[in-house]
């Protein structure tokens, strides 16, 4: 009698083991690339040039993003920003409010609470429209001085980007880069002095502004060097990460409607998420997600050659178009991006799978 009861337990015991087992491993670290204004045709650009060399659209899952915002058919990358870093759709202009201006807790926020360190990294200036939304509430995106001052509140342990003069060129006259270092934040203003930190808090600030475009003197390295040391400081939490790596120039140049800067924007993004990659391959635990807040420039690849590995193309739009834009996701969890999905669940689905609660 004893011994049945044993085996019966033992039974039991194996169910639950093999159950168990067959759920989904889930992520320890989620490393969230975004091409600012990077389509499906911006990519394949990109395919092509490298001759079919590129990390992320390897990626082993793939989906769509629908982009609308809440107030316009074709988004800005404040609410299409917002909708990834809180799940909730605003109005075009907004960072992490409402339609109505109250805030919208971000995942950057959430998971600081929960004990996670957070990084973003982006090579427009760092208070721009994509990062902000990460770090900061304003109902108007161009309130770069407001948004600097969000920083203070330490929501993200490493921000490297560009923008000195919304933290030390104020029109009030403030440095807020001395109550950085007051923060314990190692404040460096060149990519040799980023690579020499050895902070357990960063900010970047690596130009007045934006950073140029590479062809105007803009390291190559750059952002797969800010990637890099990011992982570097972000991976010291046992508890794991949450790092933004902006690719923000894709859209500038399809502003332009500049395809040879556009490609190399790409090119550029694809380098960051090289490292990541990487990264991720080794630690076993961290989901990378690559996407686009939006397309820009309604760009239709028209010509090309695989051999010679060039591209053309026309540009429908000096502005964003409404097209879904691509998803790209590997390791633990990333079976959640495969499909046509709400630019919102995206966030619900890096919730879900940090265990992370509003
Ligand atoms: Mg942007
Ligand atoms: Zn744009």
């Amino acid at each position: 009698m004893k011994n049945r009861f044993r085996i019966l337990a033992i039974m039991l015991i194996m169910i639950i083991l093999t159950a168990a087992g067959r759920k989904e491993q889930k992520p320890l670290n989620l490393i969230i690339f975004i091409g600012d204004g990077m389509g499906t045709d911006q990519v394949y650009a990109g395919m092509t040039a490298s001759g079919f060399n590129m990390t992320f659209p390897a990626f082993p899952v793939t989906g769509f993003s629908i982009t609308y915002s809440a107030n316009r058919y074709i988004t800005d990358s404040a609410a299409g920003g917002t909708a990834i870093s809180t799940g909730e759709k605003t109005n075009n202009g907004m960072i992490a409010v409402r339609p109505d201006s109250t805030e919208i807790p971000t995942i950057f926020e959430i998971a600081r609470k929960a004990g996670l360190s957070t990084g973003a990294v982006s090579t427009s200036t760092i208070t721009h429209a994509t990062p902000a939304s990460f770090i900061a509430h304003d109902a108007s995106r161009g309130s770069y001085e407001e948004i600097a001052k969000w920083f203070l509140k330490g929501n993200a342990d490493v921000f490297i980007g560009g923008g000195i003069n919304h933290f030390s060129a104020r029109s009030d006259s403030a440095d807020l880069t001395v109550d950085l270092k007051k923060m314990g934040y190692d404040v460096v203003y060149n990519l040799p002095d980023l690579k020499n930190s050895r902070s357990s808090r960063i900010a970047g600030l690596m130009a007045e502004e934006g950073l140029p475009y590479i062809d105007e003197g803009r390291d190559p390295d750059f952002l797969a060097a800010a990637t890099a040391k990011a992982l570097e400081v972000l991976s010291q939490n046992k508890k794991g990460f949450v790092l933004m790596v902006e690719g923000s120039q894709i859209d500038w140049a399809a502003h332009d409607n500049n395809m040879k800067r556009t490609v190399e924007e790409v090119l550029d993004l694809d380098r960051a998420v090289k490292i990541a990659y990487d990264f991720a391959r080794k630690s076993g635990n961290t989901l990378i997600v690559v996407t686009a807040d939006h397309e820009t420039g309604g760009l239709s690849l028209t010509g090309g050659s695989i051999e010679e590995k060039t591209v053309s193309g026309t540009f429908g739009t000096k502005g964003h178009s409404a097209v879904m834009v691509p998803v790209f996701a590997y390791g633990p969890g990333a079976s959640s991006f495969s499909g046509v999905q709400d630019n919102t669940d995206l966030f619900h689905d890096f919730m879900k799978l940090l265990s992370l609660k509003k």
